[in-house]
C-alpha cells in the first residue's frame, strides 16, 4: 500500500474507528494490520512484526492457514447457517471432537464469545440449583484481579475495577476473594501456606455469605490477563474439597488457557479436577472465525429435562455454533493434533523462560513466571518494596519492542498503575527462531532500559 493510501487509511481510522479499550485520541497512530502468516504480520505500511500476543491470545495456530480459510469456504458453500434450536453436521462433530478433548462425560452449548459463553455458564448454574430444589443457590465467588468478560454478569465476575466502574451497577450476586498473587504474598510466608490462605478464604467467604447462597465458583486455571497468577497445587486442591464440600459448582474459564497454551489441553488438566462447566472461545477456532462453547457434565444437564414448561434451558444464541465457525474449530483441533502443538506450547513456553531467566538480575524486574507459553514479567521500581513501575516505563518498553518489531502486551490492572506485567503468548506454531527473535528483542529493549 503506498504511502498517500496509508495515510488516507489511518485518516478514516481516525475519523470511524471506536478501537477497543483504547483513549479517544490515541497518541501513537494503530498497527494496521493487513496480512499474517505464522506468528507474523505485516501492517499497511509494509512493516513486519512478530505478534508475540496471538492477536490476543486467540491465534494459536499461526495466522494465514490456507485450510482454515478452505474449511470456512466449503462449508458457507454447502450449508452457511442453520439454527442449534435444530442441528447441523458440524455442531454435532465439534460437541464430539470437544467431549474428547475434555476427557470427561460434557453435553456442548454454543455461542460467539467468552463472554457470552461465561453469562451461558451463570444462567446454567442457577437454573441447574433451582431444579436440583435448592433456589436459593445465587452467588457466584470470583477472584480480583480476574477477567471474566465484557457483559453486566461477566463483567460482575470481573475483578477489576478500573473496567467496571463506569457501567455500575453490573449484574448483582456476585463477590470476589484474593487472588493467589504468590509474588505479593506477605513476608515470611511460604508460597504453600500463602496459597491455602488464598483458598481458605473462599470457604470463609462460602460461610459468612450463607453456604446455601452459593451457586458456583468461577476461576481460570491461572489468571491470565490479571497478570499471570500461577496458583500453587494445594491451592486447587483445595478449592476442590471446598466446592463438594459445599455443594457449590466449579465453572473453568478456558477462555485463554485452554487448547494448548498451557502445555496441556486445558489449564486445569494440570490439576487433579473436573470441573462442572468449562467455558472456552478463543482458541477454540484460533481466532479464525468467531465461536465460544460452554461445556457442562452429563449429570447437570440431565437436570434440564424436566417436562415442566420451564424445565429445560431457555436461552437461544442466534449466531451461536454458526457451520463455518464449527468447520473451522474441527480444523483447527486438527492442526493442533496433527502438529502436536499442546507439547509444542510446553517446549517453547520452557525454552522462553529459560531464554529470559537471567533478565530477574534486572533491577526492573520483580518476577518471571510461565505457565506453558503464557508468561508475565512483573516490572517493579523497587524490589524490596515491590512498588509497580511507572506506567510510561512500561509503555516505553512496548514501543521499544514495536520499533523493533515485535508486539508484547501488558496486564494485571487491579486499580490503576498496576497495569506492570508484560505478557507474552506467542502462536504454539511458533518457530525455534520465531522464539529467538523474541527473546533477543525483549532481551535488548529491556537490558537498556534503567
Ligand atoms: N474470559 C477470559 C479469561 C478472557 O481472557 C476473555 C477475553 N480476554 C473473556 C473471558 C471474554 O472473551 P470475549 O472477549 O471473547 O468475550
Amino acid at each position: 500500500i503506498i504511502r498517500n493510501e496509508a495515510d488516507d487509511l489511518l485518516e478514516k481510522d481516525r475519523q470511524y474507528l471506536w478501537h477497543h479499550m483504547s483513549p479517544y485520541k490515541e497518541k501513537a497512530a494503530p498497527t494496521v494490520a493487513v496480512e499474517g502468516k505464522g506468528s507474523w504480520i505485516t501492517d499497511i505500511n509494509g512493516e513486519k512484526y512478530l505478534d508475540a500476543m496471538s492477536g490476543l491470545w486467540c491465534v494459536n495456530v499461526g495466522y494465514g492457514r490456507e485450510e482454515l480459510a478452505q474449511a470456512a469456504y466449503e462449508q458457507l458453500k454447502s450449508l452457511s447457517y442453520f439454527p442449534l434450536s435444530q442441528s447441523h453436521i458440524p455442531a454435532i462433530q465439534l460437541a464430539e471432537k470437544l467431549n474428547e478433548w475434555l476427557d470427561g462425560d460434557y453435553v456442548i452449548f454454543f455461542s460467539n464469545s467468552g463472554s457470552e459463553a461465561n453469562e451461558t455458564a451463570f444462567k446454567i448454574a442457577r437454573q441447574y440449583h433451582q431444579q436440583n430444589g435448592e433456589p436459593t443457590r445465587y452467588k457466584f465467588i470470583s477472584r480480583y484481579r480476574a477477567y471474566h468478560g465484557n457483559s453486566m454478569g461477566a463483567l460482575a465476575a470481573t475483578g477489576q475495577a478500573v473496567r467496571k466502574f463506569n457501567f455500575e451497577p453490573l449484574a448483582p450476586g456476585f463477590i470476589h476473594v484474593s487472588p493467589p498473587d504468590s509474588y505479593r504474598r506477605p513476608e515470611g510466608q511460604t508460597i504453600e501456606q500463602f496459597n491455602l490462605q488464598c483458598a481458605l478464604e473462599i470457604e470463609k467467604t462460602i460461610v459468612w455469605e450463607g453456604k446455601e447462597s452459593i451457586a458456583a465458583i468461577i476461576m481460570e486455571p491461572v489468571i491470565t490477563g490479571g497478570g499471570v497468577l500461577v496458583p500453587d497445587p494445594i491451592y486447587m486442591e483445595k478449592v476442590k474439597e471446598i466446592c463438594q464440600k459445599y455443594g457449590v459448582l466449579l465453572i473453568m474459564d478456558e477462555v485463554i488457557c485452554g487448547f494448548g497454551r498451557t502445555g496441556k489441553k486445558f489449564g486445569h488438566m494440570h490439576f487433579d479436577l473436573k470441573p462442572d462447566i468449562v467455558t472456552m472461545a478463543k482458541g477454540l477456532t484460533s481466532g479464525y472465525l468467531p465461536l465460544s462453547a460452554t461445556a457442562v457434565r452429563r449429570d447437570l444437564y440431565e437436570r434440564f429435562k424436566s417436562a415442566d414448561e420451564f424445565g429445560y434451558f431457555r436461552h437461544v444464541n442466534t449466531f451461536g455454533g454458526n457451520p463455518a465457525a464449527c468447520a473451522v474449530a474441527l480444523k483447527n483441533i486438527e492442526i493442533y493434533e496433527k502438529e502436536n502443538l499442546v507439547e509444542r506450547a510446553q517446549a517453547l513456553g520452557a525454552q522462553l523462560r529459560q531464554g529470559l531467566n537471567d533478565l530477574s538480575n534486572h533491577p526492573l524486574v520483580g518476577d518471571i513466571r510461565n505457565f506453558g507459553l503464557l508468561l508475565g514479567i512483573e516490572l517493579v521500581d523497587n524490589k524490596q518494596t515491590k512498588e509497580p513501575v511507572a506506567p510510561a516505563k512500561i509503555d516505553q518498553i512496548i514501543a521499544e519492542c514495536k520499533n523493533k518489531g515485535l508486539i508484547i502486551g501488558k496486564n494485571g490492572a487491579t486499580v490503576a498503575g498496576y497495569n506492570n506485567i508484560l505478557t507474552l503468548s506467542p502462536p504454539l506454531s511458533s518457530t525455534d527462531e520465531d522464539l529467538e527473535f523474541i527473546v533477543k528483542t525483549l532481551r535488548e529493549v529491556i537490558f537498556k532500559v534503567d
